[in-house]
């Protein structure tokens, strides 16, 4: 199957080259950001209830990983496309930055972004509408999707809200998103979202070798998904998705409810 929604790859091909420059990334990872590959398997694997799904090669019988490569890299900061917010976001960010209240926060340090994304290894679109931390003081709507350097990044690397910044920026560069499984259960799935701006993927014919990282990663993922719902419930944002598979002859059950974080570049 091919990995990439194919509109994305003009931009994609873009950030990969730049990433080239400082990095080696292999040809065969290169040519997958770029919807090239049409040997790509889906390797599912569960982790503490988020179902990952792990891409292979599977010509060459290698499995596509990823290591965060910090401090020495920190391309997801310098080329920030979007920081959706939460609701949780919103009151940690609005407290550190000094603000008592949270409307003032929102019409000063937020945007409204309104974005699609398709993912791969998924039968479903969806669309988002949510609040952003601006990226620059005087970021404009126009500017969502962009990427410009995040004004809360220093010359060392580091995040000036760190450990308060958005929950996207944890998660990068997984995509998740929730999906009823056939019992009507809400299920958290994720991926790797390949934008063309992350250095750390590499090829292993060992899953086991990133067990550690989606261990890490499935409860961020999961968290991450409740704070979404719960944002679309609050009415700070809207999302809503079409599942290719699903016959909509039925009426969608309410829990069919999706939530998604691809949203950072
Ligand atoms: S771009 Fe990738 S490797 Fe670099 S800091 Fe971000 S997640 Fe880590
Ligand atoms: S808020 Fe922090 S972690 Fe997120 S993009 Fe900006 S500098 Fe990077």
């Amino acid at each position: 199957m091919q990995y990439l929604n194919p509109d994305n790859t003009h931009s994609v091909k873009e950030a990969l080259d730049l990433t080239s420059k400082r990095w080696k990334i292999d040809k065969q990872i290169y040519d997958l950001h770029l919807g090239k590959r049409d040997d790509v398997t889906d390797s599912a694997v569960i982790v503490d209830g988020v179902t990952f799904h792990i891409p292979m090669l599977s010509r060459e019988g290698l499995y596509v990983l990823w290591k965060c490569l910090w401090p020495e890299c920190h391309n997801c900061c310098d080329r920030q496309g979007r920081l959706p917010l939460t609701v949780d976001d919103i009151h940690t960010i609005a407290k550190k930055m000094g603000y008592e209240s949270r409307s003032t926060f929102i019409r000063n340090e937020t945007v409204i972004s309104s974005w699609q994304e398709h993912e791969a290894f998924a039968n479903i679109i969806t669309n988002l509408s949510m609040l952003s931390l601006k990226r620059k003081q005087n970021e404009r709507e126009e500017d969502d999707g962009t990427p410009i350097p995040c004004r809360f990044l220093d010359e060392k690397g580091y995040c000036g809200i760190h450990p308060d910044k958005p929950g996207v920026c944890w998660l990068y560069p997984f995509a998740s998103w929730l999906e009823a499984d056939s019992n009507g259960r809400a299920v958290v799935h994720a991926t790797f979202q390949l934008t063309g701006d992350c250095p750390g993927f590499y090829l292993n014919s060992a899953l086991e070798d990133m067990m550690p990282v989606l261990k890490e990663y499935s409860k961020k993922i999961y968290d991450y998904n409740m704070a979404t719902c719960r944002t679309s419930r609050e009415n700070y944002s809207s999302i809503s998705m079409v599942d290719l598979k699903k016959d909509y002859s039925q009426e969608l059950p309410e829990n069919k409810n999706r939530s998604s974080n691809q949203a950072m570049n």
